[in-house]
């Protein structure tokens, strides 16, 4: 039965030194009690309280470590069916495969074009998640451990022979690989694998019925770090177990079922494939195994995952400031956007595009967008001339020449009449025509 907060608060030292980020240890026991916190985030639990407490209060999800420390990717944990209900904590992951019927060479290219995987969208580096090695060949050691000298991601080892995986495992494993998979016929050879060096395994059923029983004897084997591991071409029942089995964790208190996931992504199409990886890293895959490399493939699944993991209880903003874009000068444009990250980062990276150096005026709208901002009364042709004096723009150009969003014309009356900035230009309705209004306009 679940443990009440004030049963847990009895057992903390009691001392409020608030080094597990909350202000009391009562906080703490309360949402260790709503399944928010793990005990573990308390340093001072003495062994005592933490054997007598783990079991009961354990969260419904593990927290799964991959990789070594410094490069470890972390998933599970997480509390909720539905991002609006608080948030989804641990990003989904990207493993791209790396087939065993590639040569040396063509298979440390392929690390390579792995590891430069990045991309920047909103101001933040969107990269590939895990290098994915098959290792059923004459040397599995030997391809794990080459992938590994060159992967600066944490590995996954892809394989269904317990003797194969044992020897790709115990070559790499400083590396902390997850061993993906073991199925019913296999179950018993490869948890002994994974417990022999203390790495994780994904472990799959034929249903979820047979999952539960394998996941129950992986953990009876010894296998502390469990992935719940999905696949095949029937998109609705992979879902529909994906979803069983989070509501199963963190609603009933299933404890088989209480792991992270991932799904194995299987499509006849390379366009498929992306747009099924998107889906499962919503509902509820904590990493998606693909076969796709290209930046086509990887950019729109990190873009939905990015989009999905954003916490809905902070906005999504940026300071409100005057930023400086390239070399800026007395005679650079300026320019006015709001704080809602994605229409400054869109602003921004059009700007950059454009090679004319610029000055942003970034005005705060409380996160929001420029129509939404208007329609909220959160922008106005007085707000804006305001933060064009308290960010001091006036001092960085000798003209007197502002550039608006194309969607707010009717500020340009007032701010010409009530400022000093005496000629407002209408600027492009969207971002992406920045670049050509302002080699047209500004030269
Ligand atoms: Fe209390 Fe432990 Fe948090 Fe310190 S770290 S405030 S002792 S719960």
């Amino acid at each position: 039965m679940a443990l009440t907060g004030m049963q847990i608060y009895k057992n903390l030292p009691k001392t409020n030194c608030k080094d597990c980020g909350l202000p009391t240890c009562m906080a703490f026991a309360m949402q260790v009690a709503a399944k928010q916190r793990a005990l573990t985030d308390c340093p001072h639990l003495s062994d005592e309280a933490q054997e007598s407490l783990s079991e009961a209060s354990a969260p419904p999800m593990k927290l799964v470590k991959i990789g070594p420390d410094g490069k470890q990717f972390e998933f599970g944990q997480e509390t909720v069916m539905f991002r609006h209900e608080e948030k989804f904590h641990r990003h989904c992951g990207i493993a791209v495969r790396i087939p065993a019927g590639l040569s040396d060479r063509e298979a440390e290219e392929l690390v390579e074009r792995i590891n430069g995987s990045e991309f920047v969208r909103v101001g933040s580096t969107l990269k590939v998640a895990f290098s994915a090695v098959e290792i059923e060949l004459d040397d599995p050691a030997g391809r794990a451990k080459l992938v590994a000298s060159k992967s600066k991601l944490p590995l996954i080892l892809i394989g269904s022979d317990p003797d194969k995986m044992k020897a790709a495992a115990e070559a790499v494993s400083s590396e902390n690989p997850l061993l993906y998979r073991a199925e019913a016929s296999n179950l018993e050879a490869m948890a002994e694998v994974a417990a022999s060096v203390k790495a994780p395994l994904a472990v799959s059923g034929a249903n979820l019925e047979e999952l539960a029983e394998l996941t129950g004897q992986a953990k009876d084997k010894g296998v502390s770090e469990i992935v719940l591991a999905f696949g095949g071409r029937d998109l609705a029942e992979i879902i529909r177990s994906l979803t069983i089995a989070r509501r199963a964790a963190l609603k009933k208190q299933f404890r088989v079922f209480g792991y992270p996931a991932m799904v194995e992504v299987d499509s006849e199409t390379p366009e498929s494939e992306t747009v099924f990886a998107g889906i499962f890293a919503a509902k509820y895959a904590g990493i998606v195994l693909i076969n796709g490399q290209e930046p086509w493939e990887l950019l729109p699944i990190m873009v939905t995952v990015q989009d999905i993991y954003t916490d809905p209880q902070v906005p999504n903003i940026v300071e409100a400031k005057l930023y400086e874009i390239g070399n800026t000068n007395e005679n650079s444009p300026v320019i006015f956007t709001t704080n809602f990250s994605l229409t400054y980062f869109s602003v921004e990276g059009e700007v950059e595009r454009s090679k004319v150096p610029s000055y942003i005026c970034v005005v705060d709208t409380e996160g929001l967008g420029v129509l939404n901002a208007y329609a909220g009364d959160k922008i106005s042709a007085e707000k804006v001339v305001k933060t064009l004096q308290a960010q001091k723009v006036a001092e960085k150009v000798k003209h007197r020449k502002l550039i608006i969003p194309g969607l707010l014309p009717i500020f340009r009356a007032e701010i010409e009449d009530t400022s000093e900035w005496k000629e407002v230009i209408i600027g492009p309705e969207k971002a992406r025509e920045i670049p050509a209004f302002l080699n047209k306009y500004w030269t």
